[in-house]
Order: C-alpha cells, then sequence, then structure tokens
C-alpha cells in the first residue's frame, strides 16, 4: 500500500513538473518551486516531500528536522483562532520507517519547538492552525530568538497579509550547533532519535499584490524578495531587518533554488538585492 502511494506520488510529480501549472498543481505552496526538487519516495528519506492543505516540506530523516517550509500566506489565512491546548505530535504523513520525533525529544533541552509556518498564520480555522502543529514543521530554535525577533519578523508578514499583500514564504534550519537556553548543543533527544540543531534559522519571501491568476507570471523584476539568516543564539540583534541579506546570498548559504518556477532572468533581477521594507513595522518602529 506504502508502496503505491510513493510510486503514485511520483507520478503525479512527474506529470506536474511537466506541465504549464509546474509546482503549483502539486500545491499552492509550491507555487514558487519546491527549493531542494524534495520527493515522496520513501528512499528519498532526506529530501522527502510532505504536502499538508496548509503548507509543504522537504523532511530530513537523518537530522529529524524539515529542510524547509513553504507556504503562501494572505489576509485570509489568518483569524481568531486559538492554540490553547494544542502540541505538536509527529508528522503521520511521515512514513512509519522514519525516526518518529515527538516533542517530548524537546524537553528540558532548553530549546524551543520553534515553529516555521507560523500556527498564527493558520488562524482562519482551529483545524488549519492544529495541523501546523507537527514537528515537521518546528526546529529546535533558541527561545530568545523564537520569541523576540523572529516572531517580529511573522507578525510583520501577517501585517502585510492583512494590508492586501500575498506572500510566498519558505522558512528553515542551516547548518549544526545553536545555543539555547543551557548553551550550545549539536543535537537533542535520546539515544535512538536526535534532532540537530541548527546553527542558523532563516526565511525568505516575496510580496505580491493580492490578485487572481497565475501569481508566477506576475513576478518581475522589481518584486520585492526578502532574506534573512539568524544565528540560532540567544543573543540577537535589536531589529530582525539588521540580518537581511540577498536571496542570492541565501541560496548560496543553503544550497536551495528559491522560486525557481520564475524564468532565470527575472530570478537573477529579483533574488539579487536588499529590497526597502514598508516603513511601519508592526512592533511601531519606522524603518530608517
Ligand atoms: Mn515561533
Ligand atoms: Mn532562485
Amino acid at each position: 500500500m506504502k508502496a503505491r502511494q510513493g510510486v503514485l506520488a511520483v507520478l503525479i510529480l512527474a506529470v506536474a513538473c511537466g506541465s504549464a501549472a509546474g509546482q503549483a498543481s502539486v500545491s499552492v505552496h509550491l507555487t514558487m518551486g519546491n527549493p531542494s526538487g524534495a520527493v515522496a519516495e520513501q528512499k528519498q528519506r532526506d529530501n522527502f516531500l510532505v504536502v499538508h492543505d496548509q503548507f509543504a516540506l522537504s523532511w530530513n530523516a537523518s537530522r529529524g528536522h524539515p529542510n524547509w517550509v513553504s507556504w503562501r500566506l494572505a489576509g485570509e489565512d489568518i483569524g481568531n483562532a486559538d492554540r490553547t491546548g494544542d502540541n505538536f505530535e509527529a508528522d503521520p504523513a511521515l512514513p512509519k520507517e522514519f525516526p518518529r520525533i515527538v516533542r517530548g525529544l524537546y524537553s528540558t533541552s532548553g530549546f524551543d519547538l520553534g515553529h516555521l509556518c507560523p500556527a498564527h498564520d493558520r488562524s482562519r480555522h482551529a483545524a488549519d492552525l492544529r495541523a501546523t502543529f507537527v514537528t515537521s514543521n518546528c526546529i529546535p530554535q533558541a527561545p530568545k530568538l523564537n520569541r523576540g525577533i523572529w516572531q517580529q519578523m511573522e507578525a510583520y508578514r501577517r501585517a502585510r497579509a492583512a494590508d492586501g499583500f500575498e506572500l510566498y514564504v519558505i522558512a528553515g534550519p542551516a547548518g549544526t550547533a545553536g545555543r539555547g537556553s543551557r548553551g550550545y548543543e549539536t543535537s537533542i533527544g535520546d539515544d535512538s532519535r536526535a534532532v540537530n540543531v541548527p546553527a542558523i534559522c532563516w526565511a525568505v519571501w516575496i510580496e505580491l499584490h493580492h490578485r487572481t491568476g497565475d501569481d508566477v507570471a506576475r513576478i518581475k523584476i522589481d518584486t520585492p524578495a526578502y532574506a534573512v539568516a539568524f544565528r540560532n543564539d540567544e543573543e540577537q540583534p535589536q531589529h530582525w531587518r539588521d540580518r537581511r541579506l540577498t536571496v542570492d546570498e541565501l541560496e548560496q548559504l543553503t544550497r536551495f533554488d528559491f522560486f525557481s518556477e520564475v524564468p532565470t532572468k527575472i530570478q537573477r533581477d529579483f533574488e539579487a538585492h536588499v529590497p526597502a521594507l514598508y516603513p511601519e513595522t508592526p512592533n511601531g518602529e519606522t524603518d530608517p
């Protein structure tokens, strides 16, 4: 049964890659591309594609965390669903043969279960919000980063979505060794299941005016594309904007190709510079 599902998924992917709709036909969350060419095939244990209605991701079974999580964000995704009582669980969409990453592996580690696709980005319905509480959507994140500028960056994106933009966001970890509330670690967990502690937590997104139609075709050389990379550390700069870089630089760091569905010559332009931020950040500060 499992094998048949795997074969079917591969076939669907093969067909999707050759079609005009590209990755968008696999998932709206992959409209701009599949950054690592992840495939839903069990032997791809370190680049295993998982598509949920709420986001898509590439799972790394050796590291016990995702390579990236990708989602589309628009105003209609944001509501008042309450996260009270929601707790991270192992992702039931992952093959049973992979090590099961449960939240207990994080406890007393000094690291938060840091959401990549934030709960609040899926707060329109309780079920959507609950769907973000899978360990395939989290990384061991330094608490002061998770609860500080990382969260402010997430709030900034939601404010833009609420202002009539739609965003395609990808976030993930890179490298090994971070500093949590109990000091440096390279991994957490127990003897049988370890979770890599990333050295870097990064995010990248593009911002479009919220319209219907082909979003890839609407991307121009001046479409704003933001990239940030933070050390996974208890010490952080005061503002998330202080850790911006170009998409090209983040691609070098992660070795992923973001926005690969966009024609190469357009990517070359919008990925090469750091765009201006909207002046008002949600924490009431003004961009200099
Ligand atoms: Mn968080
Ligand atoms: Mn790219």
